[in-house]
């Protein structure tokens, strides 16, 4: 099965020191989507990927977003490229991005965070290597790899790569839907390489992450903060009355208390159940990365749950409120309280931001304040599922095996990728994510990293994958 995978495979490997040269010149470019300063560097990334898929054989566009709202800057270019256009074969589009995070020498890199350092014991530090140069750069190095070979290439590659994700993506979501049925018209299945493998070890696929509704909770009374020597007892406080809203939200052991909300949560299913048996995770690695053994449950599985496919509600800040150093006697006019619920299957946007208002306007009423309460919604987005049995998942599942060995773990995130539900809702087709690094890069931190055998064997995993994708039945 899957025929001439061993030659590719070895492809890569002679090509390796190539692959990691070819990263080393992007990750050179400093591609700070955030910095108005760096902005020509993120344009010079495009147009770097623009040459590079060119040169490789694949019609390429570059597709200007224009300004950027509130600034007078120029939106990056969206990366647009097509590899093959045979009606024989499947067509896969793939997504990544070329920007990256800010990062200074000063903010404690033990390297120049823009250039690649290979270190003894495979580690690659560099800003971008794993977020998301690394993986964007697998694809084209696939393309290579085989044409070196002389292998037919199984698919027809669609790819999109934007300069603006850790911005907000700015722009991004018109042109997905405006293409979804015309550059991104033939596309059979989605992949995203833009996350990351749960461990350090066991490589996974995922098929879940959460939604976000963000909400404030404005109290107000007093025309203007107030001196409590003079005030106190006198006038009731905006903020006794927040304090005791957000206290009634949720409890210690992050059980949500307000009505309605289990309500809409999906009954879990026995296959469902079963997902979460083998995967590698520990409660020490968990305590690692808390920092603290002060978890809310003592088993893996539980726990997994309760960040996966589960909501969860959190409470974030209090804007207005005096939050220094110090014992400063004011009494805040105003107080905003921030809260946000992780959403999952099946909430609705509507729904959930129905019973959040009740809940809260009817704790306000409760109290008998005579001040003033609005709460609302400042942002939300959309929780995403896809079938973890969909021959795009199979595929990977397959080449997964084949590359490392093992079966991977399906896994979701309790975070969000706005992204992923643009491109399912716009082409209607099935999307997998497909990380390419592991737990411990530091996507957005310092001495970010990605290692080298994630690197190479991550360039066979994303080649394999297309390969199985051409084998797949068609259901
Ligand atoms: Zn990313």
């Amino acid at each position: 099965m899957a025929p001439n995978l061993d030659s590719y495979f070895s492809q890569v490997d002679n090509l390796s020191d190539h692959f990691i040269e070819r990263l080393r010149q992007a990750v050179a470019i400093p591609s700070v989507s955030s910095e108005a300063a760096r902005r020509p560097d993120v344009v010079r990334m495009g147009h770097f990927l623009a040459d590079e898929l060119t040169k490789l054989g694949a019609s390429v566009e570059l597709r200007e977003l224009g300004p950027q709202p509130g600034t007078d800057l120029t939106l990056p270019p969206v990366v647009l490229a097509r590899y093959g256009s045979d009606e024989s074969k499947r067509t896969i589009l793939v997504y990544g991005h070329y920007d990256v995070q800010p990062a200074e020498k000063s903010d404690g890199w033990e390297t120049e965070p823009f250039e690649l350092t290979v270190k003894e014991d495979g580690r690659m530090l560099g800003r971008g290597s794993t977020d998301d140069k690394g993986p964007v750069l697998g694809w084209l190095n696939a393309i290579e790899a085989h044409k070196v070979a002389g292998i037919d290439f199984p698919v027809n590659l669609l790819m999109c790569f934007e300069g603006m994700e850790e911005y907000g993506s700015e722009g991004l979501e018109d042109l997905i839907n405006l293409e979804g049925k015309k550059y991104f018209a033939d596309a059979d299945a989605v992949c995203i390489s833009d996350n990351y493998w749960l461990g350090t070890e066991r490589p996974c696929l995922t098929y879940g992450l959460r939604g976000c509704n963000y909400y404030s909770v404005e109290v107000s009374g007093p025309g203007a903060d107030l001196h409590s020597g003079v005030f106190g007892g006198t006038a009731q406080e905006p903020m006794t009355d927040l304090v005791r809203i957000l206290g009634s939200l949720v409890d210690t052991d992050g059980k949500i208390q307000i009505a309605g909300i289990s309500d809409q949560v999906a009954p879990i299913t026995a296959e469902e159940d079963g997902l979460y048996d083998g995967i590698a995770f520990t409660m020490e690695t968990l305590h690692e990365s808390l920092g603290s053994k002060t978890t809310i449950f003592e088993d893996k599985k539980s726990t997994l749950m309760a960040r996966w496919r589960y909501p969860s509600l959190s409470v974030h800040g209090i804007e207005g409120a005096f939050s220094a150093p110090g014992a400063k006697t004011v009494i805040p006019a105003k107080v905003i309280g921030k809260f946000s619920i992780r959403t999952v299957p099946n909430m609705e946007v509507d729904q959930t931001n129905a019973v959040v208002y009740k809940h809260v306007e009817e704790a306000f009423k409760k109290l008998g304040s005579k001040n003033t309460m609005k709460v609302y919604a400042q942002h939300t987005g959309k929780w995403w599922v896809a079938s973890p049995n969909h021959w795009n998942f199979s595929a990977a599942a397959k080449a997964t095996e084949r590359v490392w060995g093992v079966k991977p773990d399906f896994t979701r995130e309790g975070g969000s990728i706005p992204v992923t539900i643009t491109f399912e809702e716009a082409t209607g087709k099935n999307v997998l994510l497909l990380p390419m690094g592991s737990s411990t890069d530091g996507a957005h931190s310092i001495n970010e990293k990605l290692d080298k055998r994630n690197y190479i064997e991550g360039i066979k995993l994303l080649g394999a994958y297309l390969h199985y994708v051409a084998e797949e039945a068609i259901v």
